[in-house]
């Protein structure tokens, strides 16, 4: 057994998340047969299925929707689920209760958050005009900015996250940030950046879609105004679940939202032709929630019960480090580069290395059993979902990626 193995044992020995791999639906490794077991690696991308999903779906569809039919909006608690799961979602992001609701699209809550934090900026009768957009970002949230600064009658400033103070100033409406870089696994500062956005009297509004699950954030702590983000990621809600729009308590009772559905409005049975929102975070909601999908993120949230963020956050990091490290003695130096930063203040739960024919070693390492993903043009990447990823994987898709890398020879 090489050294690495042997670490990566004792390391898994003293693993105090180890028996949570258990609640999950994925391959079971055995020693003799361990390579035949697929390692997961792109829980930032669709989280692995945790086992309770499943029953508690059939519950949904066979007993609250076909025996108890529309009495489940009261009986069965569906009305209320999008603030219910989203206080359920709350504690993860460090947020109290009563301010973060699911439903809809990351997207589409980008949009509200966005329209909404102009609103904001302007509630005091100000002409803030100017839009402040990570230019690096993941592009859905590039695009809504761009709408939603022509709707507001804004310019749109796409900047790096590390020109933002930068560019603040007294046009500043709104700021859209994200935690960490979808490609890269940056982490940004969230607590600097959001104090220099308000020092300017602008809005903050941050995209927690690569870190809520995988880092503690700290919303209320660090007084961010708006945050979205998805939870089929290190939340493990299952493809296309709800997304989430946090909006911070005090500045609730003047959130105006740009897309004010009948599911928002304070009587939403009064069906009353003028529109007066609900109090509290249940703005945010827009339509009928999605509920099959909703219920099976509840059910996935139950592995975190018992779950502490800073030790998720200690696992996360402590996986990193070590398969950057695997990396460094088994891949041949100079074949890839790590994009991901060393520091751990700057780190997100991913590794992204580049190397120019990343598009095919993906491939051969999906049909190796070790599964990441690839982002154009030439960006490898694996994320580390602390709940149910191990040493032992760690170690065996550095080794299956040397190997690969070795093979596949590489030209560039
Ligand atoms: C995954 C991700 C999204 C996804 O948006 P959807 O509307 O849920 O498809 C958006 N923004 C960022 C930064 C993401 O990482």
């Amino acid at each position: 057994m090489s050294e690495l193995s042997f670490k990566a044992r004792e390391l898994d020995a003293g693993d105090e998340l180890a028996g949570l791999r258990s609640l999950f639906v994925l391959d079971t490794v055995s020693d003799h047969a361990a390579d035949a077991a697929e390692v997961y690696l792109d829980g930032n991308s669709l989280g692995a299925l945790p086992a309770a999903v499943p029953g508690r779906v059939e519950d949904v569809v066979r007993r609250q929707w076909g025996e108890l039919r529309i009495r489940s909006w009261e009986e069965s608690g569906w009305w209320t689920a999008p603030e219910r799961i989203g206080d359920r979602i709350a504690p993860l992001v460090g947020a109290a209760a009563g301010q973060i609701v699911v439903g809809d699209s990351t997207s589409v809550n980008v949009f509200k958050a966005l329209v909404g934090s102009v609103r904001l900026a302007r509630f005091s009768g100000s002409a803030r005009d100017e839009i402040v957009v990570d230019a690096t970002t993941f592009p859905t949230d590039g695009y809504m900015a761009e709408s939603a600064a022509r709707l507001t009658g804004c310019t749109l400033r796409p900047v790096t996250p590390a020109e933002v103070p930068g560019v603040l100033g007294d046009r500043t409406a709104a700021v859209l940030l994200n935690h960490v870089d979808y490609r890269t696994g940056r982490l940004h500062d969230l607590p600097g950046l959001t104090a220099a956005v308000h020092a300017v009297g602008a809005v903050a509004v941050w995209d927690l879609c690569h870190s809520a699950g995988a880092l503690p954030v700290g919303l209320d702590e660090h007084g961010v105004d708006l945050a979205v983000g998805c939870t089929y990621k290190y939340l493990n809600g299952g493809p296309g679940s709800p997304a989430y729009l946090y909006v911070r308590r005090e500045v609730q009772d003047r959130f105006d939202s740009p897309l004010p559905g009948w599911n928002s409005h304070a009587e939403p049975f009064g069906m009353r032709p003028d529109y007066e929102p609900a109090p509290g975070a249940l703005r945010g909601r827009v339509g009928t929630p999605d509920i099959l999908s909703m219920l099976a993120l509840e059910a996935a949230l139950e592995v975190w019960d018992g779950v502490s963020i800073d030790t998720v956050r200690a696992k996360s990091l402590a996986l990193t480090d070590f398969f950057l490290e695997c990396v460094a003695e088994y891949v041949p130096p100079g074949r890839v580069e790590s994009l991901t930063p060393p520091a751990h203040e700057e780190r997100g739960s991913q590794v992204a290395l580049r190397c120019a024919d990343a598009g095919e070693v993906m491939k051969r390492l999906v049909e190796r059993g070790v599964v990441g993903d690839f982002r154009r043009p030439d960006v490898l990447r694996f994320g580390f979902t602390p709940l149910y990823v191990g040493f032992a994987d760690v170690e065996r898709a550095a080794r299956v990626l040397a190997e690969t890398l070795r093979a596949s020879g590489g030209d560039g």
